[in-house]
C-alpha cells in the first residue's frame, strides 16, 4: 500500500471512529434527567422498569419512554422501588472502564490506523529519502574534513566562514553579522560538491542532514512539501546543523507560470514549501542549507535572492594543480611505489573530475594487485587510466597480421601527423594493444591545461585525426572502417570551426545553432538559419575537411619513411612511449636503424 492510501486510510478510521462513536451514543443513551425529577416520577407511578449499573439507571417509564439519570446512594432507595413495584435488574459497575473504553473508542480508532500505516511504512525501503520513514536521521558523525577535499583553494575561505558561523553562532549575531542560510555549489558532476558539503559539517561537528531534491518529487502531490516541512521542524530542533539538497534543480527549476503541463504541480508546490521555510528562520535557529547543482541556469530566480541560496559557490573541473592534490589525497588510501610522480600523472588526465581521479586511484591499485605487485606505480596508473577511457585491454583476442600492420600504420599516421604540425599538443602514448572497442590509440597531452585553442590547434587537431585514414591510404591504397570514429570527430570538430568558433572565413564570426550540450549547456541563444545559410555552412565544413585531408596527405606522403619507422617499432614493441617516440623520430631524422635493446626498450642505433 502506498503511504497516500495508508494516510487515506487512517483519515477514514478517525472519520468513522468519531461518526460511529456518536451514533452508538446517540442510539443507547436516553435523555438525562434530574434525581430530583426521577423521585417524583417514581412518586407519581410513572415508572416501569429501571436497569441498574452501579448509580446509574436506565429508566423506562410507563408510556415506554427510556431516560437515564443518576442515583447517588442506591441501597437507601431500593426500598421505595419495591414498595411501587418497580421491576428493578441490575449489572456489575464496570462502567468506570467501560466509560472509558468508550471516550477512549475514537483514540483507539486512530491508533489502531496509525499502527497499520506505521508498520506499513516500516515495510518500505528505510531510505528516508524515499520519504518513507518518519525521521531523516542526519548523520550525527562525519569524519570527512577539508583535508580531504583538494583543490578547492577559492570555495575554502568563503566556507570556513560558514562552518565558524556554525560553531559559533553567537559571535555572528552579536556582531550584528548575517549567518549564511542557503549556500549554492553549483559544478559538473563528480567535482567534490557532496563531499564539500559532508567537509563543512565534519568541521563544524554538527549533524548533517541530506537528501536529494528528486527524493521529494517522486512522491504523491503535497507529500513533496509536507516533507519538507517536516525536514526542517526536525532540523530546527537540532540546529545547528546543515541540510544538503543534491541535485536542487529537481525541485527547484523554473517554475512554470502556469504552463499546459499541470504535472508540475507537485515539484512547484515542494519548492514553494521550500522557499517559505527558508524565509521562516529566526536567527537563533543556524541551520545551514547547502544545495548542489550542475545546471544552475535551471534554477527558479526565487531561490538565488537574498536570506536564501544567496551565496553561490562554483567548483570547476579541477586544473592541473587541483588533480595533482585530489591525485594526493586518494593516493594516500593506497600503497604507492616510492618515488611515484604524481604531477605527471595529473598532467595526462585533463578533464578529469575529482570523482574520475578517485575511480583512477582506484582502478590503478587493482590493476597493481592483478599483476601481484606489492606496490602502485606509474605503469598501473597508465593502464587504470586505458582502462577508463577504453575498455580493457583484449590481450587475448587474436588479430590477424593484416589489421595489425593497418592498425600499427593507422596510429603512425595519427602520431606522425602530431608530431609535424606546430600548435599540438606532445604524444604520450602509440599502442596497438586492442583495448575496448579500440585496435589501437595514440595518447596526446597538453602540456598544460589549455582554456583556449588556436584556429590553428583546432585545424591541427582535424588533420590528425585525418592522418589515421591517410597513411593507411598511402601505404595500402585503399581504406578501412577503422578510421570512421576518427572521421565523426573531425567531422564535429569542422562543425563547431564553422558555426560556433565563428572561425571560417566565408562565414565569419556569427554563432549558428548547431546541438549542444554539456555543462551549462540547454538553451542555445545562437542565430537560426535559412537553407540557403545552411548550404553555404556545409560548403564551408567540407571545404575545411578537404583542405585538412589534402594537406595532411601531402606531409604524411612526404614523410612516409617515418611512417614506416615508427610502425615497425609499434609491430614489435606494441606500445611506443613518448621518449620512445622522440627517439624514432631522430632514427627517422638521421637515417638510422631502430635498435631494441633487451627489455624491447627502443634505442636510436
Ligand atoms: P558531486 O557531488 O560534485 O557530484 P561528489 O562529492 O559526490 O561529487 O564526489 C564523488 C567522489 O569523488 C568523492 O567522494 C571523492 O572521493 C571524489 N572527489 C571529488 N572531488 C574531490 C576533491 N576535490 N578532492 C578529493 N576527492 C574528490
Ligand atoms: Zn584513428
Amino acid at each position: 500500500m502506498s503511504q497516500i492510501q495508508t494516510g487515506l486510510l487512517v483519515l477514514l478510521l478517525t472519520f468513522l471512529g468519531v461518526v460511529g462513536y456518536n451514533v452508538y451514543l446517540s442510539e443507547i443513551t436516553p435523555e438525562e434527567r434530574s434525581y430530583t425529577e426521577f423521585i417524583t416520577f417514581v412518586e407519581n407511578d410513572e415508572i416501569k422498569s429501571i436497569h441498574l449499573k452501579g448509580g446509574d439507571a436506565n429508566v423506562e417509564d410507563k408510556k415506554g419512554l427510556n431516560f437515564h439519570t443518576y442515583i447517588p446512594d442506591v441501597s437507601s432507595i431500593l426500598p421505595l422501588f419495591k414498595e411501587k413495584g418497580i421491576e428493578i435488574t441490575a449489572e456489575a459497575n464496570n462502567e468506570n472502564f467501560s466509560g472509558f473504553m468508550k471516550s477512549m473508542l475514537p483514540i483507539l480508532l486512530i491508533l489502531g490506523g496509525y499502527l497499520i500505516f506505521s508498520r506499513n511504512r516500516q515495510g518500505g525501503k528505510p531510505d528516508f529519502g524515499k520519504g518513507k520513514g518518519k525521521s531523516f536521521s542526519p548523520q550525527k558523525k562525519i569524519d570527512v574534513s577539508f583535508n580531504d577535499v583538494a583543490g578547492i583553494s577559492e570555495a575554502r575561505l568563503e566556507l570556513t566562514e560558514i562552518v565558524d558561523s556554525l560553531k559559533n553562532p553567537e559571535k555572528f549575531s552579536t556582531l550584528g553579522g548575517y549567518i549564511p542560510k542557503g549556500v549554492l555549489l553549483q559544478g559538473p558532476p563528480g567535482t567534490g560538491k557532496t563531499l564539500l558539503a559532508k567537509a563543512i559539517a565534519g568541521e563544524a561537528l554538527v549533524p548533517f542532514y541530506s537528501i536529494g531534491g528528486s527524493d521529494f518529487v517522486e512522491m504523491f502531490v503535497g507529500v513533496g512539501a509536507s516533507r519538507v516541512r517536516e525536514l526542517f521542524t526536525e532540523a530546527k530542533q537540532n540546529a545547528p546543523c546543515i541540510i544538503f539538497i543534491d541535485e536542487i534543480d529537481a525541485i527547484g527549476g523554473k517554475r512554470s507560470g502556469g504552463n499546459a503541463s499541470g504535472s508540475n504541480d507537485e515539484r512547484e508546490q515542494t519548492l514553494n514549501a521550500l522557499l517559505v521555510e527558508m524565509d521562516g528562520f529566526d536567527s537563533d535557529e543556524t541551520v545551514i542549507i547547502i544545495a548542489a547543482t550542475n545546471r544552475p541556469d535551471m534554477l527558479d530566480p526565487a531561490l538565488l535572492r537574498p536570506g536564501r541560496f544567496d551565496r553561490q559557490v562554483t567548483i570547476a573541473l579541477p586544473d592541473v594543480k587541483g588533480r595533482r592534490k585530489i591525485l594526493e589525497v586518494h593516493a594516500k588510501k593506497i600503497v604507492m611505489a616510492r618515488g611515484t610522480d604524481l604531477s605527471d600523472i595529473a598532467r595526462s588526465i585533463p578533464g578529469f573530475s575529482g570523482a574520475d581521479i578517485a575511480n583512477l586511484v582506484n582502478e590503478a591499485a587493482l590493476m597493481a594487485a592483478r599483476h601481484n605487485k606489492t606496490a602502485v606505480d606509474v605503469s598501473d596508473f597508465e593502464d587504470a587510466k586505458d582502462k577508463i577511457s577504453l575498455g580493457l585491454e583484449r590481450k587475448n583476442v587474436v588479430i590477424n597480421e593484416k589489421d595489425r600492420r593497418v592498425t600499427a600504420y593507422h596510429e603512425a599516421g595519427h602520431a606522425i601527423t602530431a608530431k609535424l604540425l606546430p600548435e599540438t599538443d606532445p604524444v604520450h602514448k602509440i599502442s596497438i594493444i586492442p583495448r575496448g572497442q579500440a585496435l589501437g590509440l595514440t595518447q596526446q597531452v597538453p602540456l598544460d591545461d589549455r582554456h583556449t585553442y588556436s584556429r590553428e590547434y583546432i585545424i591541427n587537431r582535424i588533420k590528425i585525426l585525418m592522418g589515421g585514414r591517410i597513411a593507411e591510404e598511402i601505404v595500402f591504397g585503399h581504406q578501412t572502417t577503422g578510421a570512421s570514429n576518427d572521421i565523426v570527430t573531425a567531422t564535429d570538430i569542422a562543425g563547431r570551426f564553422v558555426c560556433e568558433f565563428g572561425m571560417s572565413a566565408a562565414i565569419g564570426p556569427i554563432a549558428y545553432s548547431q546541438e549542444q550540450d554539456g555543462f551549462l549547456g540547454g538553451t542555445s541563444s545562437s542565430k537560426p538559419y535559412s537553407e540557403k545559410t545552411a548550404e553555404r555552412i556545409d560548403n564551408e565544413i567540407k571545404d575545411l575537411i578537404d583542405q585538412c585531408y589534402n594537406e595532411t596527405h601531402t606531409l604524411l606522403t612526404a614523410n612516409n619513411k617515418f611512417l614506416h619507422k615508427l610502425a615497425e617499432a609499434l609491430l614489435v614493441n606494441e606500445t611506443v612511449d613518448g621518449e620512445e617516440f622522440e627517439i624514432v623520430h631522430q632514427c627517422f631524422l638521421n637515417d638510422k636503424k631502430i635498435e631494441w635493446n633487451l627489455k624491447k626498450k627502443i634505442k636510436e642505433g
